[in-house]
């Protein structure tokens, strides 16, 4: 495929009107060809406006049709997956070879949603029939089903060009849910958002829907982000990135004469509790474990275990050397970006800044964007009096908590903000402790992991990764997982309604064979 540069609006290719840019390949410190266009407020409305059009007659597809869709995506995803691994280790730095297991995790996204658009399920099918001669008073015919939202508009993450980009779980969820969706591509991997921008702007000609179905317009600086969530047409925003931008956004959201929701990923430093017994028998393997998994792909994840906490005892030395092996062991490499390079080194200085003793470290880093591994000590007391320290650094370092005692590991974790996910290590003498520990993670985290590690994500039927403030704005979803299609959708009750009128889900003879609940019950005929 050859990359042109140009923004994706509806099924045309549009050049720039705002100026131009070109990739930064942070391994080398070289731009790339080609030049990508920049678009602004007037590219922002032609997409927008193309996605509201588009909106009756694809959020009325019916499940075949639809779920055909996101199987094609799948499919083009699949066949260009070289490609797009090639171009993302580009923009990156990072090896390719991670970039095509995102791209075949990708495209099973996809065909995961067409499973769950062809079951129905999300529609919600609800039918209390009517009661003509129930007393004192009759009950009307009430029929309920989900429907779509309208317009979506994604901000594509940075630091997973393909699985949190484009053509992410955003992305499907939202198609599947029938809403049209206008990509903002970001920045960090313009070409990378071109390939996948061009692909299912392809399968939205193949599968003869309307061309607003997809767009991608890219913009220097916020303009173009703060036009997304302005434009009055825009039903919904999903964000994956910092917390700054994404409250940003979310005010701006509200600010409106008709405020919209934000379901924006933000900051988690996803603690991990290592209990007494679990110490005492694995320290080693826990600490190794732990350091291995925060530090890869350069601890740019929103899953990275951040934060080790352990009561000095049994096992404690031998947690802390094997994660200190793996520090000195993980060499520098490059960061995604110079800016998230910047903001590294600058939280670093914070930990430093907030009484965190750095007790050991990677190589030296060679370029100027690597990120040097770094290992970190405080006291249970310490991050109980500086919130700093509880709070996310994105990058390849840990923080190891030395705890006196049980209630003050119970204390510390209750101090802990919303979290996408926290972990517990233990051994069968732990239970009655993991147990007293469990209601405080409960209140704080979408994820509860035992004895393993929250990554590789698992997109699935059971997979939340949300949570509370400030893991997320809007604890009551998800973004990863097939759960993520509800933020898309709001319920509409259909009275009394004669049976042509109703949509397929809810007429009598039951064309799409819904699971449906019917007077209270499940029921499929
Ligand atoms: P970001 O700066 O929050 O930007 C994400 C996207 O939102 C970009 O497209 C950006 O556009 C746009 N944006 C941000 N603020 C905006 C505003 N006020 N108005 C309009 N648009 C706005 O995130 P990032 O560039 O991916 O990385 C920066 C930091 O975010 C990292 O250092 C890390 O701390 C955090 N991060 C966290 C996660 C996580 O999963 N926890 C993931 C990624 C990043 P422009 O690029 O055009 O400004």
């Amino acid at each position: 495929m050859t990359l042109t540069g140009e923004l994706l609006i509806g099924g045309t290719s549009v050049p720039a009107t705002a100026g131009t840019m070109k990739a930064l390949n942070p391994a080398t410190g070289e731009l790339i060809e080609p030049e990508f266009a920049f678009g602004g407020a007037a590219e922002v409305d032609r997409a927008v406006r193309l996605a509201d059009e588009a909106f009756d007659s694809y959020s009325h597809t019916g499940p075949a049709e639809r779920a055909a869709f996101l199987d094609l995506i799948a499919d083009r995803l699949d066949a260009v997956k070289e490609e797009l691994a090639e171009r993302a280790s580009l923009e990156t730095g990072l090896p390719a070879a991670q970039f095509e297991s995102e791209t075949v995790k990708s495209a099973e996204q996809f065909r995961k949603f067409a499973i769950v658009v062809r079951q129905g399920r999300f529609l919600q099918a609800t039918i209390d029939p009517a009661q003509p001669d129930r007393r004192p008073a009759p009950r009307m015919d009430h029929r309920m089903q989900k429907v779509a939202l309208g317009p979506v508009v994604i901000f594509g993450a940075s630091n997973f060009p393909i699985s949190y980009s484009v053509a992410g779980g955003d992305t499907a969820s939202a198609l599947a849910a029938g809403c049209p969706v206008v990509l903002k591509a970001h920045n960090a991997h313009p070409g990378t958002s071109e390939l996948a921008g061009r692909v299912i702007q392809q399968a939205v000609t193949d599968a003869g829907l309307h061309q607003g179905v997809f767009s991608l317009v890219r913009g220097a600086g916020n303009e173009i982000g703060e036009a997304l969530v302005d434009h009055p047409l825009v039903r919904a925003v999903t964000f994956t990135g910092s917390q700054g931008g994404g409250m940003a956004l979310y005010h701006r959201a509200q600010r409106r004469p008709d405020p919209i929701p934000v379901f924006a990923e933000m900051t988690s430093v996803n603690p991990t509790f290592v209990l007494p017994a679990a110490l005492a028998a694995h320290g080693a393997e826990i600490g190794a474990g732990f350091g291995r998994l925060a530090l890869y792909t350069v601890g740019q994840m929103c899953l990275k275990p951040a934060i080790l906490l352990a009561i000095e005892g049994p096992g404690f030395d031998d947690l802390r050397d094997a994660a200190m092996a793996e520090v000195r062991k993980v060499a520098a490499r490059t960061m995604l970006t110079p800016g998230i390079h910047d903001s590294y080194v600058r939280n670093v200085g914070r930990m430093e800044d907030s009484g965190a003793t750095r007790i050991g470290a990677g190589p030296d880093p060679i370029r100027e964007w690597d990120g040097q591994s770094l290992l970190y000590e405080v006291t249970g007391e310490q991050v109980l009096a500086e919130p700093a320290l509880r709070e996310e650094v994105f990058g390849p370092s840990i923080l190891l908590v030395r705890l006196t005692d049980l209630e003050q590991l119970f204390q510390v974790a209750r101090a802990f903000r919303g979290q996408l996910s926290a972990t517990m290590h233990i051994e069968e003498l732990d239970h009655a402790d993991a147990a007293r520990l469990l209601p405080i993670l409960e209140r704080r985290t979408g994820r509860i992991v035992v004895n393993a590690f929250s990554i590789p994500q698992e997109v699935s039927y059971a997979t939340v990764h949300g949570g509370p403030f400030p893991a997320t704005s809007d604890s009551r979803f998800t973004s990863v997982g097939m759960s993520a299609i509800e933020r898309f959708l709001r319920p509409v009750t259909y009275q009394e309604f004669p049976d042509g009128l109703l949509p397929e889900s809810l007429r009598e003879a039951n064309p799409w064979g819904l699971w449906r609940l019917v007077d209270g019950e499940l029921a499929r005929d």
